[in-house]
């Protein structure tokens, strides 16, 4: 069963074809990216929240219920988040924030 994703800089839907992510903004998520997240979305609730509003995130947030993440702390592993409790790894986040600069933003017309 596939679960609603989120795209944790934009909150757009990622969705899945074969081997390939990509969120709903255009860009696209390395499949070891995709799999992980989708991994750690299939570990919580599914919110039961509307999804925010789609525009590039201020850090990074969350892909299963799209509230936004706190900023990773040297001494803490894992982000972790504050309303469903979803898990990122760090080498997640790092890739992701690598991504960021070249993630569209939903904002512009393109
Ligand atoms: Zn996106
Ligand atoms: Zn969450």
């Amino acid at each position: 069963m596939t679960r609603m994703m989120y795209c944790p800089i934009c909150a757009a839907e990622v969705r899945q074809n074969s081997m390939n992510f990509g969120c709903a903004s255009g860009r696209s998520l390395s499949a070891r990216l995709g799999y992980s997240l989708q991994r750690a979305v299939q570990l919580v609730a599914p919110s039961a929240q509307p999804p925010r509003e789609v525009e590039l995130s201020p850090y990074l947030s969350c892909p299963n219920c799209t509230v936004e993440l706190e900023e990773y702390d040297e001494r803490v592993r894992r982000l972790e988040c504050p309303a469903c409790g979803l898990r990122m790894s760090t080498e997640d986040q790092l890739e992701l924030m690598e991504d960021k600069p070249h993630h569209p933003d939903p904002k512009e017309d393109a």
